[in-house]
């Protein structure tokens, strides 16, 4: 990783340094018990798509911190699995010391058990009450270093998508943001074609329109390659 005196990405020493590009996917799991969790609906696939676009360059070295997924994983990419938020918090502060570029997709627990039972639930009670801590922001985290690699993130909204994609671009202080909205008439999951919009730092938008997971994971990376190179 490059040094980055101010905010804006670093540039790469030499042309012939290999880009190393750190993609997470999928979903993570919050454990309640032995044998339940709270998870959410992603399946990897943008981020399966934009790792393997990624290693189908010269000289790029990619690396998939992956949640479970029922995807293979693509040719010449370096799979880390992870199940929970805490484990890929973990993978990727590893991962990015040598990182270029860090693309979040992975859908990230926000609540997480405050404490995980020992033993399975059992069905006694009418009700129960589930106490839910914030968990840690892991992108956020990594933007606030003062060495970093670029920072792409993306999020998924019911509503406000514009507002709220391009409040969590500078509340979270990222280089790019990928904001994909979900409704009954679009749903962005598993092998669909979404229409996104991309904002980055300098505050410049663009809407892509509904088109292949494929075709915008080239957008994202040429879109991060380019804040690599400023
Ligand atoms: O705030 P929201 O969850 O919508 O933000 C989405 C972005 O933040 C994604 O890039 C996701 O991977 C990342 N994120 C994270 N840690 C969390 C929650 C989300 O890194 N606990």
């Amino acid at each position: 990783m490059r040094k980055r005196k101010s905010s804006p990405p670093r540039s790469k020493n030499s042309s012939s340094d290999p880009i190393r590009v750190v993609v997470t996917a999928g979903p993570t799991r919050a454990f309640i018990d032995p044998v339940r969790y709270i998870s959410n609906l992603s399946t990897g696939r943008m981020g399966y798509e934009i790792a393997r676009q990624a290693a189908t360059r010269k000289n790029f070295r990619v690396t998939l911190i992956s949640g479970p997924a029922a995807l293979r994983t693509p040719p010449r990419v370096r799979l880390i699995p992870i199940v929970t938020s805490n484990e890929l918090e973990k993978a990727v502060m590893k991962e990015i010391k040598a990182a270029d570029i860090l693309i979040m997709t992975a859908a990230v627990n926000d609540y997480v058990p405050v404490r995980v039972m020992k033993r399975k639930l059992r069905r006694k009670q009418n009700s129960v009450t589930l106490k839910l801590r914030r968990a840690n922001d892991i992108v956020a985290r990594v933007a606030r270093l003062s060495t970093k690699p670029v920072v792409v993130g993306f999020s998924l909204e019911t509503e406000n998508v514009t507002a709220y994609t391009r409040a969590k671009l500078k509340r979270k202080n990222l280089d790019l943001m990928v904001g994909n909205q979900y409704s009954r008439r679009e749903n962005p999951f598993g092998n669909r074609k979404p229409s996104v919009l991309i904002v980055d730092r300098s505050g410049e938008s663009i809407r892509l329109p509904k088109q292949s997971k494929e075709r915008i994971a080239r957008h994202v990376l040429s879109k991060a390659l380019a804040f690599l190179r400023k």
